[in-house]
């Protein structure tokens, strides 16, 4: 253990902040949490983490990543009741995009690392604090609001709170700041007025919004473990997803020109039944909804580019949501936190000289490739030369790679891959596999698609409706 200095501390205790104090607690003598929040010592939803309402999908790499920081855990939320999919049985998952249900015969060739833990936000973070607050050398300071970073001469040397409770403020002396605070972190103003400069921020426009319902459905009612419906750009979309304690989450998303997202269980009823297939619907149909529907509308992306200003303060490093914000559709943001962990780790291994410049370098490499994938889906046609000759071959290759995966498994094992950020997205530009591609789509040139609950009739008519629309929504990609 390379240890830098005798005091970490944390900001924020959501997926970000847990992961970083479980790697700083390699490097410090101490890590303390600051955390606003009571945090509750079963999994429950909480105040300051008000998306833990909605789906929170955990991709492939976000899984490994957390097995890797946590030996056992994966095997405790099994144990507590997580919905495991080993990957193996793809039978078990609905994923139809496009017209192209991609659901072929066969097993994957390596479905470890395509394992997928399924469970509600609030049963993944209590099970992480759970580990961490189980560290010798981590502390959790509970109700405390972080009123901003203590500067001197240009290096942060810890953090000004207040008890929630007592009114009492305090410093606390640190090492290493970490910002985990998330999206709402107030450390780039900080820094402005601190006289940093302005932080530059690359950003996405939002494509819309969604709406999750937490259902109750009796077990064996749906044999699948996991559908998801992304019927491409201006259209809307849907995903089921089998948490702990039989219950669901069911998320309907739509784009700003199909009218926003449903209002309650009777609309999102209403889309769902034209977008999954009829044997799933019956278990939907027979679901009892836990608490109100939640909608967000919050799709947007933001990137706060650290990496690009021209000076940084010593002693203090921003990750997770409070680094970038992906939009939540895609289902990235807990995945990049764990990646952004692995990156500190990295990095102070390195040492701590020019940590925070290091890390925000490295950490934009990770982001770099999934930004620019997620800004190809999700920005709409900004000029008529976008609809031009690119554009057009790249929807071209889209379709016929998935034209493909819904008959050739390795394909589908390919996309699966590089949807759960375990391989880059230059996988799927390499000639051997577009060449697979090729040799698929002349042997198979129709899809198969199972019927959906709402007649075909009503499914052109608003896939028409749709195209007619000008489509913004989620082009190509699961989320
Ligand atoms: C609607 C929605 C749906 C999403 N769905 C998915 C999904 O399917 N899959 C996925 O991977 N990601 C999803 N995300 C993103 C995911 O929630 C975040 O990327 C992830 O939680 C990592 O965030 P974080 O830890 O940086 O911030 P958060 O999880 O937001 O945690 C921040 C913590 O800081 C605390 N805090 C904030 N300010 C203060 C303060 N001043 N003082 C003290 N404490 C403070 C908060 O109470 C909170 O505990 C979704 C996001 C949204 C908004």
């Amino acid at each position: 253990m390379a240890e830098q200095g005798s005091h970490a501390v944390v900001l924020g205790a959501g997926m970000a902040g847990l992961l970083a104090a479980r790697v700083l607690s390699e490097f410090y003598a101490t890590v303390t949490i600051v955390e606003r929040d009571a945090l509750p010592d079963h999994a429950e939803r909480r105040p300051g983490v008000p998306q833990g309402r909605h789906l929170h999908s955990f991709l492939s790499r976000g899984t490994q990543v957390i097995g890797e920081l946590f030996p056992g855990l994966l095997g405790e939320l099994r144990a507590a009741g997580a919905v495991v999919d080993d990957g193996d049985d793809l039978s078990r998952l609905y994923v139809r995009i496009g017209r192209y249900e991609l659901n072929p015969p066969g097993r994957l060739a390596d479905p470890g690392p395509l394992a997928a833990y399924q469970a509600s936000r609030p049963f993944l973070e209590f099970h992480l604090r759970r580990r961490v607050s189980m560290s010798d050398n981590i502390a959790i300071l509970q109700r405390r609001n972080i009123v901003a970073p203590v500067l001197a001469g240009g290096t942060v040397t810890g953090v000004r709170i207040i008890d929630r409770d007592t009114g009492t403020a305090s410093t606390l002396a640190a090492d290493l700041v970490v910002d985990a605070t998330g999206r709402a972190s107030r450390t780039a103003h900080f820094l402005a007025t601190a006289g940093f400069g302005a932080v530059p921020q690359d950003k996405i426009p939002p494509t819309g919004g969604y709406s999750s319902q937490l259902l109750s459905i009796p077990p064996g009612r749906i044999s699948a473990r996991m559908a998801f419906v992304n019927q491409g750009s201006g259209a809307p979309g849907a995903m089921l997803v089998a948490h702990e304690d039989d219950t669901w989450m069911l998320a309907i998303a739509h784009p700003a020109e199909c009218g926003g997202p449903p209002r309650d269980f009777a609309e999102m009823l209403h889309s769902a039944e034209r977008l999954l297939p009829a044997e799933i619907m019956a278990g939907v149909r027979s679901a009892t909804c836990i608490g109100a529907t939640s909608i967000s509308r919050n799709t947007a992306g933001v990137w706060r580019r650290y990496d690009r200003m021209p000076q940084v303060p010593a002693g203090l490093v921003i990750l997770g949501d409070a680094l970038c914000s992906f939009n939540p559709l895609h289902g990235q943001g807990m995945t990049m936190a764990a990646v952004q962990a692995l990156v500190l780790r990295e990095c102070l291994r390195a040492g701590d000289t020019d940590l925070a410049r290091r890390f925000y370098r490295a950490a934009a490499r990770h982001i770099a490739p999934v930004w620019a994938a997620n800004r190809a889906t999700d920005q709409r046609s900004t000029s008529a030369a976008e609809g031009s000759v690119r554009r057009r071959l790249n929807g071209w290759v889209q379709r016929a790679a998935l034209r493909a995966g819904s008959a050739d498994i390795a394909v589908t094992e390919r996309m699966l891959r590089v949807r759960g950020l375990i391989d880059s997205p230059a996988r799927l530009r390499e000639p051997a596999f577009l060449a697979r591609i090729a040799v698929a789509n002349i042997r198979n040139p129709r899809p198969h698609c199972r019927a959906t609950a709402a007649p075909r009739a009503a499914l052109s008519r608003i896939a028409g409706q749709a195209r007619r629309r000008r489509p913004a929504f989620s082009r190509n990609t699961a989320h």
